[in-house]
């Protein structure tokens, strides 16, 4: 069977992932996303009012007319997980393709949220759940099955898809870290990525998630993250002031652990801003997580000043917002504090806790700069780097490789420079660039089985 891979999106850049795999007569897409810096650097645009190719143009999604040189019908949409830079083009490409949208649970009830919030391409593909452990037949050849791997990364339900094929199977390795202690969710399934290493024909190739492929050692367990904000929580018990907290609104993990330790040390939690209260919302709606009954939610501008106000009024000492803004994005709650556009009043010696990192990229850099500088002119002191990251570091990269003793490997998820670290640790394993390592670009084809 002819095993071909369209190598679409996120090979030259951190974002707007998309990559298609034909397995003789069928087609499977893994993630259609966004790449969100090249939206925020046009910042005035309605990405929602713009045609695809004005949007293909301007780099915000993939650039998938490469998809007419691949001969097969796409049987399914597969988003490894519900972050834009995969799911953020599926309202705007997916309309193209007559196939359904296949995901986890909480990953289709964004995508659905989405495609809802986007009338405007006609989006009506059908949208099927699947969990991880599960197994379902593409197309009619009766030889191609599709499988979910449970996966741990910075979002609940991840799954690595893996197609299997007479010619073994394509493992798609977006986004994950190798997390045992995961504080929502179950642990990495390497159990199940080692059997796939052995049976069969084993992996004919992997495609890998190299964001962190530069970086050393182990990326460290959720619950690291976890007791790293207990002790910062904690250390603030006695503070009789304002403190606010900001993280990322899709990591639901972080979020539970915030809201837990505002309560241990005395302080209603209180989430704010439009996407803490949609991720939290789904998430609870959908039983993932377990919040208190009286927690808060709030997205609405005005239900959100409302609640700044009661907060000022009852005391700022019994409180702790949990807001968006932890890039600095110009129109996020935290930003808006920062600015001294809501009811809520920062004083001398109030706690700022980014539960997050600045993602390494001009624009997030400039704009957390800035917002930091204002909190400071308010008299606030920040807490900063409270995390960990979603993705392997070198030595998971190692472990998987050794799961899986692929045939071939695609690199992904970075430019050149952030692919290297990955194609050295391959070769220092015996493999060898443009032999059985494929470091490809947005738009090209490889053939792997002919
Ligand atoms: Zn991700």
């Amino acid at each position: 069977m002819e095993i071909e891979i369209a190598t679409i999106g996120g090979y030259e850049e951190v974002g707007r992932q998309m990559t298609a795999v034909r397995a003789g007569d069928d087609v499977v897409i893994f993630d259609m996303g966004l790449n969100l810096s090249q939206v925020l650097i046009h910042d005035n645009v309605e990405t929602e009012r713009m045609h695809s190719l004005d949007l293909i143009d301007m780099g915000a999604i993939p650039d998938d007319r490469i998809m007419s040189d691949l001969e097969g019908d796409v049987q399914a949409i597969v988003p490894t997980h519900g972050h834009l830079d995969h799911i953020g083009a599926i309202s705007k490409l997916a309309h193209r393709y007559d196939a359904p949208i296949v995901a986890t649970p909480f990953t289709i009830e964004l995508v659905k949220q989405q495609i809802e919030g986007e009338q405007k391409f006609g989006v009506e593909n059908d949208l099927i759940k699947m969990d991880a452990g599960e197994t379902m037949s593409i197309g009619d050849s009766g030889k191609v099955d599709l499988e979910f791997v449970n996966v741990t990364h910075s979002i609940i339900d991840a799954i690595n898809p893996v197609l299997h094929t007479p010619e073994g199977a394509v493992v798609y390795g977006l986004d994950k870290r190798m997390d045992h202690t995961p504080v929502l969710g179950d642990p990495i399934d390497m159990e199940r990525f080692r059997e796939i290493g052995r049976e069969g024909n084993g992996v004919l190739c992997y495609i890998e998630d190299c964001t962190n492929a530069n970086k050393k050692g182990r990326t460290p367990s959720e619950n690291v993250a976890r007791e790293h904000l207990r002790d910062v929580l904690y250390s603030m018990e006695d503070y009789d002031g304002g403190i606010v907290a900001t993280t990322f609104s899709s990591h639901i993990a972080r979020v539970k652990s915030l809201v837990e330790f505002a309560n241990d040390i005395g302080r209603q939690p209180v989430l704010l801003g439009r996407s803490m209260e949609k991720y939290s919302g789904t998430a609870e709606r959908l039983d993932f997580v377990d919040f208190p009954s009286d927690l808060g939610m709030f997205g609405h501008r005005k239900s959100v000043d409302r609640t700044f106000k009661r907060i000022m009024n009852e005391g700022k000492e019994d409180f702790l917002p949990i807001v968006t803004g932890h890039q600095g994005e110009p129109r996020a709650m935290l930003t808006r504090m920062a600015r001294g556009e809501t009811p809520y009043q920062l004083d001398d010696g109030d706690k700022v806790v980014f539960s997050a990192r600045v993602i390494p990229e001009p624009t997030n850099e400039g704009q957390r700069y800035q917002a930091e500088k204002l909190l400071g002119m308010q008299g606030a002191r920040v807490y900063d780097d409270i995390h960990v990251s979603g993705h392997m570091n070198q030595e998971g990269h190692y472990t998987m490789l050794n799961a899986l003793q692929p045939q071939h490997i695609i690199p992904a998820h970075q430019d050149l420079k952030g692919l290297s670290g990955y194609v050295n640790l391959c070769e220092s394993e015996g493999y060898k660039m443009g032999r059985d390592i494929h470091v490809s670009r947005n738009g090209n084809l490889i053939q792997l089985v002919d």
